[in-house]
Order: C-alpha cells, then structure tokens, then sequence
C-alpha cells in the first residue's frame, strides 16, 4: 500500500514520561506504517528545555505560528519535588503549555471523547459539549490583602496621560478582605475570535455566559466586545454555516447546559472555565478521554491531550511493567491535528486517514477492547476486556488497517 503524502510538516512536541512512552508507540503502530509523516521536530522533555534553557519551547511555539498546525505530548511541569528529582535542573522552567499559549495569543478548547458504552453522568448528553476557557486575567491576576480595622478602601487607575480615576471600593466598619482584578480587552477580544473562529471551523453553535447583571462594567466589557466581533466579522459566515451565537448569564447556561444535548462550544471566563472544565470532563466520564486544542485568533491551532504524564504509570512501566495507560486522547490529538493539517493543505488522504484513525480506536472500545480506566465506567452488562497499552494500540492498529485497505 503506498503511504499517504503530507506537504506542508505539522510541529510535533515530545514530551515526558509515560505520554513519551505512548507518543513513540503511537507513531510507530499507527501513523507511520500509513503516512509519510513530516513533521519539525522539538523534544520538550524536560531535560532537553533545560539544556536549551527553554528556547525550545520558544521555538516550538514559533515553528507553530509559522506552520499553522501542531501537536503536542504531555509535559511536565516542574515544581519542588521535581527539582529534588531532577538534581541537573538548573531553573524551575514555567509551563510549556503557559509559554506556548502566550506566544500563541491562545484559547484552550476542552472536549471529550465519547462513545456509547460510557453514558455521561447526566443522561441526556448525547454529545460532546466543548468548554473554552478565557486564560488571562481576573481572579488569577489579582493582588487582594487583610485588613483589621475600620476603614474605607479606594480604587485608583493612574492613566499614562496623567490622568486620575478613583472610585470607593467599600467603607467597612471592622476586619475585611480585599481583591484587585483586572482583565484586558485585548485578550478578550483574542478571546473572542479565538471562539468564533473555532465555533466556525467545528461547525457548532457558540454559547458564551458573564455575569453582567451583576458586574455591569466588567462583564457587561465582555458582552460588548463578543457580540462587536461577532456583528462586525463572524455574524455572516455563522448565518452562511446555520450556526447560532447565543449569550446569557452564567447561571442560566449552567441550567441549560444540564437540560441539553450537548454539541456546542460553551465559552467561560478563566473562573467559570476552571470549574465547569472539571465538572464536565468528570460527567462525560474520564480524565484520559478528554481532548485540548489551543486555538490562535488566526486559526492556528495546538493539538493534545488534557492530562499529565501519567507519572505513576511511568515508575511501573520504568521498572518493566507492563501499564494499561489508555492513550485515545494522545491519539486523537494526533488525529485532530493530522486532519487539520490536511484540510488547510486540501489533503483529503490526510483527512480520511485522520478521521479513520479515530474510527478505528473507537471501534476498538466499542468492541469491548479497552484499557482499565474504562472497565469500571462501562454500562452494566457491556462486556469489556481490560488490556495493556501496547495491547490496546496493537487492537487499534488491526482496525485501522482494515478501514483503510
Ligand atoms: P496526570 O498525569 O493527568 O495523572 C493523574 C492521574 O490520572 C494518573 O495517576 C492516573 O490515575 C489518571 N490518568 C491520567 N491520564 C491517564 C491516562 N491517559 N490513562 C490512565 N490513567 C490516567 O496528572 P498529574 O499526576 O497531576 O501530573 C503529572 C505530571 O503531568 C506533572 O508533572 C504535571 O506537571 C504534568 N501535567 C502536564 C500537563 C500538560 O502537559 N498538558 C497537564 C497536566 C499535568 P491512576 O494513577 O489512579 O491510574
Ligand atoms: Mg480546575
């Protein structure tokens, strides 16, 4: 069988630990034998961005704005214990995932991946709902203090011009707590395009919730600058598609999000998108089943799973044991950015391949064939046999061949 050709190369980031393990094992077994794969190659484990000082993932963050399409492997992160782990690092490099969605202007698209033996929680999801989250700003940037007296508290913004604007945050008559956020409307126009744009090329309808009743100028500034992009540059191309962009407070979406089908993108401030990502991803089922995309305002876009490095995984895997660390969501990242590569490139080998591979790893679980995460989420009396990973790719791969031949 002749291989499928790519032209342009997509961004592939390695990364660490037991998704490492899986990235090689799913191009071996599931890419490469039917693709002439091309990527730009940079290894974001974590020892190779500290030799590099983290210019790699500078310069991985940069191959991306430049080729349009990546895909990314879980990395680490490092933290204290990390440095006792690693005596050879010589800083506590930040977030990769931080760095790149900076250097990107990004928004994270959260969404599951779903099939019929594992029923979400809330029964009447039929499909996937997707949660973007605003990643800037808000109570994740604000100073807040104590304080023990009786007092007045002021709020002053000292303009570049000169000018002053100060308003009386509150007059208290004994102990208090305080809080300073801010958010920008740059971002939050990135933000917003970042949503239209992706509610586009998904072809779903957009949901976005504030609380503007309440926080009449901050919120009400998100408001108005969703629905300015979405009149001045979205509105026609949604009309064109038959998708709807649909705004309401936030604990109105959170009752029609219960009620729904799901198939939507439901767009969050930082706060909300942080807890309604957890409560979501939890009712669609698992942490391994559940899919990230970073989405540029121009389209670009970072594919890759929302979990960690599976460290416990990796330490039974490091002293030869076998793990059923289930990797769909490794995989359909690869798939996703696979597919989109061939879309912006008008490869329809590519597309079908990317569609194919999903198809095939879903069809494994549909068979009954999954690892043991899964076993116990399953519908009483669907019976499912739990396997290792490489196992598991192996079923895949059987599939994938057959689709394709
Ligand atoms: P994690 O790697 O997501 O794992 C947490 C636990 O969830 C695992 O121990 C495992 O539970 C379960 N799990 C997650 N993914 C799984 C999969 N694919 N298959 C089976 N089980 C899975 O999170 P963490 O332990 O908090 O973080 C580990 C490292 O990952 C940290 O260094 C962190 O910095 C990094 N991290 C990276 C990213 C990223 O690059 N996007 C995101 C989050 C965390 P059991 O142990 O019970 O089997
Ligand atoms: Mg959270």
């Amino acid at each position: 069988m002749d291989k499928i050709k790519m032209t342009t190369p997509l961004v592939e980031m390695d990364g660490d630990e037991m998704t490492r393990v899986l990235w090689a094992w799913i191009k071996e077994k599931l890419i490469c034998p039917f693709v002439d794969l091309k990527t730009e190659y940079y290894d974001l484990g974590l020892l190779h961005r500290n030799e590099t000082r983290d210019q790699v993932t500078v310069d991985a963050a940069n191959a991306t704005k430049r080729l349009g399409v990546a895909v990314k492997c879980a990395t680490i992160t490092p933290n204290r214990q990390r440095m006792e782990e690693y005596p050879e690092l010589t800083e506590m490099w930040k977030s990769p995932n931080g760095t790149i969605r900076s250097i990107l202007d990004g928004t994270v698209f959260r969404t599951p991946i779903i099939i019929d033996a594992i029923k979400p929680v809330v029964k009447n999801w039929k499909k996937p709902i997707t949660i973007a989250r605003h990643a800037y700003g808000d109570v994740y940037k604000s100073v807040d203090f104590h304080t023990d007296e009786p007092g007045e508290c002021t709020m002053t913004f000292k303009g570049a011009s000169g000018a002053e604007k100060t308003v009386v945050v509150q007059k208290v008559d004994g102990p208090a707590v305080w809080q300073g956020a801010h958010n920008k409307d740059s971002s939050i126009r990135s933000f917003a395009r970042a949503c239209f744009q992706y509610a586009i090329d998904t072809k779903q309808d957009l949901w976005f919730s504030t609380k503007d009743t309440i926080a009449k100028v901050y919120d009400g500034d998100f408001k108005q600058i969703f629905e300015e992009e979405y009149q001045q540059t979205y509105k026609v191309k949604f009309e064109e598609l038959g998708l709807t962009y649909f705004y309401t407070l936030i604990d109105d979406a959170v009752a029609r999000v219960i009620r729904s089908e799901g198939g939507y993108i439901w767009a969050c401030k930082n706060y909300d998108g942080d807890v309604m990502s957890d409560m979501v991803s939890t009712a669609f089922g698992s942490l391994a089943m559940m899919t990230s995309v970073l989405v540029a305002p121009d389209g670009t876009m970072e594919f890759e799973a929302a979990h960690g490095t599976v460290t416990r995984h990796y330490y039974k895997w490091r002293k030869g044991e076998k793990t059923s660390t289930n990797p769909m969501a490794t995989i359909f990242a690869w798939s996703g950015a696979l597919k989109r590569r061939g879309e912006l490139d008008g490869l329809t080998d590519l597309v079908r391949f990317g569609q194919a591979l999903e198809d095939a790893s879903l069809q494994t679980l549909m068979d009954g064939v999954m690892t043991k995460d899964l076993l116990g989420l399953v519908e009483p009396g669907f019976q499912a046999r739990g396997v290792d990973s490489e196992e598991f790719l192996d079923e895949i791969a059987k599939r994938l061949a057959d689709k394709l031949a």
